[in-house]
């Protein structure tokens, strides 16, 4: 076994600290401690051959393709992301306005410009309208449990549907109409299985509901790559500090490890990689997915986890939303035109319907977002989560092309629509490091979870104190899932160590 994984060459004492993982949550950490004196022995080990994680952007169609994070949520002041996004110019002039930054959606996706449903009509406005505050309505109630009063149902689904049955008894209109109007809600459900990151919203736990944060700000993108902004943070980096392709296999902790290198110098950690490389380092911060953990929890650290941060990896939910873009050579959507809605009419949220994937996933898809500033070509982007989403992640190029092919044909009722010219997608739930999108509250599971996740180890020692600390979106108890959970908990673990180096210490803010 190769112990002192080249660490020891590094000049100056101080606590040697690892950080496991390269994602913005990482890299966030490794920037905080290395302006601080004390950690100067600070390595980022990351298992792929990239830094950014969630955030990555790729060069194609013409333009920037974002597979992961797509929006700055709530992007105001406050926010680090957008801070530091605005600082280092990666915003739009518009994005950066007093007026944007003031916009309060209630975290709600904004309407589409057009909906079609699957019979090949476009449905009206109004009745879109109306439905979708509804449907925001329910979830601005489904929010409030959290004040205190008993949540009436284990789920935020179970909520809105039990809703939904009661006012669907009093309305009038004719057996379409009615259809219709509750294919729509499927959708908005639909919809909201992908910004929470769930495959139904059954399994999202009411009570704790309304413990997301939701910034003010009018959600915006990167019109050079949300990567830009992990890209900045490593250019404050030395280069040798992150060392890619290094998986982490098992954390040894609570230990007594020596190198050859120092001698006479122990540590209470030591990570081993799947390459056999051993590193044994005073402090390590884990930030790799919960996806990963879960997979990995009975082996990824030894001694075992205590139980109860075991459990609360088990319980908390992660589930899979991708993304699915599409390259047209000739738009079929109208100029000005930058969300289509699909809706099929078959789909209601108070009926059941046994399917097999093969044959419905696509009705997952919630629909496009037609992609601003490609060059040449037109591109749109859908967005499905799910169990059906990890399905579409089976099937080759071809399948899904013909498949949404399929689908824009009849929606559009026009069966002549050309095909589109190729097809990428995001496939994070067969991403072995990330298995998963981003993580959720799931029923049996409360906000406590997530700081007992985010809890140092081990709980009680007083003495070998903070040998493992866990950052990453799912350790933020009011903005998990998002880049500035991810960035904050970074952040967090890394003043925690400072704080206990430096109790003196002025840390810098801010501290959301
Ligand atoms: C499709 C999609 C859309 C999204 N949209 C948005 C959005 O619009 N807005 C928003 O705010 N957020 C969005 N998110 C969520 C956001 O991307 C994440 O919350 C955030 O990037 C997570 O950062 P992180 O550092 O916690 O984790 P990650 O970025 O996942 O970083 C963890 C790193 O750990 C590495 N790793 C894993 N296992 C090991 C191991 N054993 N050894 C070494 N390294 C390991 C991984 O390779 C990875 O690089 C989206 C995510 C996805 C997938």
């Amino acid at each position: 076994m190769e112990w002192s994984g080249g660490l020891a060459e590094r000049p100056g004492r101080g606590r040697r600290v690892l950080v496991v993982g390269g994602g913005i949550a990482g890299l966030g950490a490794a920037q905080r401690l290395r302006a601080h004196p004390a950690f100067s022995q600070l390595r980022v080990l990351e298992a792929t051959a990239r830094a950014g994680g969630r955030i990555r952007s790729e060069r194609g169609f013409g333009g920037v393709l974002e597979l992961g994070a797509h929006w700055i949520h709530g992007p105001s002041r406050g926010n680090p992301v957008f801070e530091l996004a605005a600082e280092h110019r990666l915003l739009r002039e518009k994005d950066l306005s007093e007026e944007n930054q003031r916009m309060e959606t209630g975290g709600h996706v904004g309407l589409p410009s057009v909906t079609y449903a699957s019979s090949g009509v476009s449905v009206s406005r109004e009745l879109v309208v109306e439905t979708a505050s509804l449907f925001h309505s329910l979830i601005d109630q489904a929010r409030e449990f959290v004040r205190g009063a008993a949540a009436p149902a284990p789920s935020v689904g179970e909520y809105v549907r039990g809703a939904l049955r009661a006012l669907a008894a009093g309305w009038t209109d004719r057996e379409d109409a009615r259809r219709l109007r509750l294919a729509l809600m499927h959708n908005f459900l639909n919809v909201e299985c992908c910004v929470s990151g769930t495959h139904s919203m059954d399994l999202v736990a009411l009570a704790p509901f309304g413990e997301y944060t939701v910034l003010p700000g009018l959600d915006c993108t990167f019109p050079g790559g949300y990567q830009g902004l992990t890209n900045h943070i490593m250019a404050s980096l030395p280069e040798d500090m992150i060392i890619f392709n290094k998986p982490v296999k098992t954390i040894h902790w609570n230990g007594s490890f020596q190198e050859a290198a120092s001698p006479g110098e122990t540590f209470p950690v030591l990570v081993e990689c799947e390459d056999g490389g051993c590193f044994p380092a005073h402090h390590v911060i884990v930030t790799v997915p919960l996806g990963f953990l879960k997979e990995h929890v009975d082996t990824f650290f030894e001694p075992p986890l205590p139980t109860e941060k075991a459990d609360a990896i088990r319980k908390l939910g992660f589930g899979t939303n991708n993304k699915i873009f599409l390259e047209f050579e000739e738009p079929f959507w109208e100029p000005g035109c930058q969300h289509i809605q699909v809706v099929w009419e078959d789909m209601s949220p108070l009926e059941d319907v046994a399917s097999q994937l093969q044959d419905v996933w696509f009705k997952k898809l919630i629909g496009f977002w037609v992609l601003p500033s490609f060059e040449s070509v037109h591109v749109l982007c859908g967005f499905i989560a799910g169990l059906e989403s990890e399905f579409m992640e089976t099937l080759t190029d071809e399948e899904v092309l013909l498949s949404l092919t399929q689908v824009l044909r009849r929606v559009t009722g026009n069966a002549r629509l050309p095909a589109p010219r190729s097809v990428l997608r995001s496939r994070w739930h067969s991403a072995p490091y990330t298995r998963g999108s981003y993580s959720y509250v799931a029923v049996g599971s409360t906000g406590e979870d997530i700081d007992r996740l985010a809890r140092p180890l081990p709980e009680d020692g007083a003495e070998a104190q903070l040998q493992i600390l866990f950052a990453g979106e799912a350790t933020h108890r009011t903005f998990y899932s998002t880049t500035h959970g991810a960035l904050l908990s970074g952040w967090r673990e890394a003043d925690r160590l400072i704080a206990l180096q430096d109790p003196q210490a002025q840390l810098p803010g801010p501290q959301l």
